[in-house]
């Protein structure tokens, strides 16, 4: 049975938390069908540095490409390492993070290797497909899940002939959880330059600028976000000021973000961050699909909305129906009071 692999970012020597949360979602998807889950990672001075950050992950078999030139991230060595090996290993299933890299590598890869790739899905589970056109049944497909046409629909995309099933996915979208059942844990060195030619590494990165986040809006156990019915940038403030109180982040819809009363940095949703808060104040914002599918999964949602309808009441643990800003520097007069 072929394998399922997950490409492996990493930024000098650390892993990214996209590959991590893949790796979680790789064992889940390798166990439902009874195979290994293998991963690539490939960089400079990596050996004996990223393995650890890998292998609690559930791997089975890691692949560890390491030579000069392999970091930072230049195109062609990366698309030959992965072309190169899962011609070798024939993976069913490749997930890689929809990232800067991710978005530039997964489809060079998939077009070498004449498979498909869908990006940015939200979610990814095993299942069966009947293609009516040709009668064929086939077992254990990748669901490919994500909006669609604009947000308007959600579509389950099946890649039945061709391998591997490539999918990416957004940083944040997919939990990560260190894994409890046994793996095999083997580590191998491929000697790069059988995999690599040496024409590959004629763009050299000669400078880089890495800026830290604005916000720690990913992390956040409350976030306090707002939307169109939020009215002005003026009135954002006091979403800084509730998101201060209770020590939370502030999002946005996209519609405030248009608006331009908050940074696109702060925007939740499909094109924007995916956050998995404990609790999340929804002020103004009417819960359009794209919105929901970067919030969903809070612990605990709150909507403040004039609304009774507002569709984001639907999946909302609570709430209040009224002007946000009459009921938010409520929200913080109280908090203040019975905090102390
Ligand atoms: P609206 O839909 O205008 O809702 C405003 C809400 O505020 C209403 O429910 C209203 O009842 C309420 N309200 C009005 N006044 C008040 C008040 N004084 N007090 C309390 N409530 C009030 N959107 C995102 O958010 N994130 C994304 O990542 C995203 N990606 C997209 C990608 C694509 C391809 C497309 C097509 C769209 C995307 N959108 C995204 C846009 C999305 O479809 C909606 O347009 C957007 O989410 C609406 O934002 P909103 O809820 O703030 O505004």
């Amino acid at each position: 049975m072929n394998n399922v692999f997950v490409y492996c970012e990493i930024e000098g020597t650390t892993v990214a938390e996209v590959s991590q949360e893949l790796l979680t979602k790789g064992r889940k998807l390798a166990n439902q069908l009874g195979v290994d889950l293998n991963a690539v990672v490939a960089g400079t001075g990596i050996k004996n540095k990223v393995e650890d950050q890998i292998l609690p992950y559930g791997v089975d078999k890691l692949f560890v490409f390491d030579a000069e030139g392999l970091f930072p991230y230049t195109s062609a060595p990366h698309t030959d390492i992965l072309v190169n090996l899962f011609k070798e290993e024939n993976p069913q299933i490749a997930l890689l993070g929809a990232t800067v890299i991710g978005r530039d590598l997964g489809p060079r890869v998939s077009s070498s290797l004449t498979s498909g790739l869908t990006a940015d899905c939200t979610q990814l589970e095993i299942g069966d497909f009947d293609d009516k056109k040709s009668g064929k049944h086939y077992d254990n497909l990748l669901y490919q899940i994500r909006p669609a046409f604009g947000g308007n629909i959600v579509a389950t995309i099946v890649n039945p002939d061709h391998r591997p099933q490539m999918a990416t996915v957004r940083s944040g979208v997919m939990q990560k959880a260190l894994y409890e059942g046994n793996a095999k844990g083997e580590v191998v060195y491929p000697d790069v330059a059988k995999y690599v030619p040496e024409t590959d590494f004629v763009v050299k990165v000669i400078d880089r600028q890495v800026e830290a986040a604005k916000n720690n809006l990913k992390a956040a156990p409350i976030v306090v976000a707002g939307g169109y019915g939020v009215g002005s940038k003026e009135n954002f403030d006091m979403l800084f000021q509730l998101a201060k109180e209770l020590h939370g982040e502030v999002g946005a819809s996209r519609a405030a973000v248009d608006a331009g009363w908050v940074d696109h940095d702060r925007q939740v949703g499909q094109t924007g961050v995916t956050v998995h808060p404990k609790v999340y104040i929804a002020c103004g914002i009417s819960g359009q699909i794209q919105h929901i599918a970067g919030m969903q999964d809070a612990g605990i949602i709150i909507s403040i909305n004039n609304d009774p309808e507002a569709p984001i009441n639907k999946i909302a643990d609570y709430v209040i129906v009224g002007n946000v800003e009459d009921v938010v520097p409520k929200m913080i007069k109280y908090y203040k009071q019975n905090s102390k």
